[in-house]
């Protein structure tokens, strides 16, 4: 089995070509994996195969979404580069111009930060050099309707992305913009545990039992000891931004995944990634 993880962010609006704006690049995607013949599959299911050892020739890949602003679901005008469709709505597309046959598995992962008070802090102080936020971009009441559409699942992307803009972040420490310090198990609790509490009360008990780790920042503590042992809270993988094809033998604490406008900044370096 081949495994891929594909990052994508909403708010990676910064111009109106492929490799500035994930809106252009992600349609293009789901046509380019559907004729490399890459089957997509939902994130927890191609963790569920990894685990499982199989070893056929099947090629499998997950979309995964981070930060969860509302643009995954809902279509948005840029003031500058204009009417975007949403990730969600293209994947509809996809399925309306395909049929639902071409990849019956269509799904995204949504990776949203939790607490409310990062959130809001987050709209008012993003770096506009890579995205594009606005007041009520990163709300909340999408997380469960988008669930209702089968299309989207809501997954973990830590309490308050210990965000720099924070005046407050939920570590003993502070350790603002290095995820790699949340290294004792109240820490790690306090944003992973908690977000997950939270994420599930909103999603009416559906949230998907992954994480992913803010700025993509891991350690060994959280690899080798606090996920194998919070498995019993449900939780099967958390996901980095290592590039690379997902390695079987590094377990499902640290997936590799390549992210869109960095790893892969054309149709053709995408192809690329895919063999
Ligand atoms: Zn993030």
């Amino acid at each position: 089995m081949k495994a891929v993880l594909l990052g994508y962010h909403a708010h990676h609006v910064v111009g109106a070509d492929y490799a500035r704006n994930d809106h252009r690049a992600f349609p293009a995607d789901l046509e380019l994996i559907t004729e490399s013949g890459w089957r997509i599959v939902p994130l927890v299911d191609l963790i569920a195969a990894l685990a499982g050892g199989d070893d056929g020739d099947e090629k499998l890949v997950a979309l995964t979404f981070d930060d969860g602003p509302v643009y995954d679901v809902e279509d948005f005008a840029h003031p500058e580069f204009g009417p975007q469709r949403s990730f969600l709505n293209a994947m509809r597309d996809f399925r309306d111009r395909r049929g639902a046959g071409a990849q019956p598995g269509l799904h995204a992962t949504s990776f949203v930060i939790a607490s409310p008070a990062a959130r809001a802090a987050m709209e008012s102080s993003f770096d506009r050099d890579y995205t594009w936020l606005e007041a009520g971009a990163l709300s909340e009441t999408w997380w469960a309707p988008a669930t209702d559409t089968g299309l989207l699942g809501i997954a973990n992307h830590s309490w308050d992305h210990l965000h720099p803009a924070l005046a407050t972040v939920a570590h003993s420490a502070q350790a603002r913009g290095d995820f790699r310090r949340v290294e004792t198990w109240a820490d790690a609790d306090a944003q992973i545990l908690r977000a997950q509490s939270y994420i599930a009360e909103r999603t009416g008990g559906r949230a998907e039992a992954v994480f992913a780790y803010p700025f993509g920042h891991y350690n060994a503590f959280l690899t080798e000891r606090y996920f194998p042992a919070r498995m019993r809270y449900g939780f099967v993988g958390a996901v980095t931004v290592d590039p690379g094809p997902v390695d079987p033998a590094a377990g499902p604490w640290r997936l590799a995944r390549y992210v869109c406008g960095h790893n892969w900044r054309s149709p053709e370096e995408l192809a690329a990634i895919l063999g």
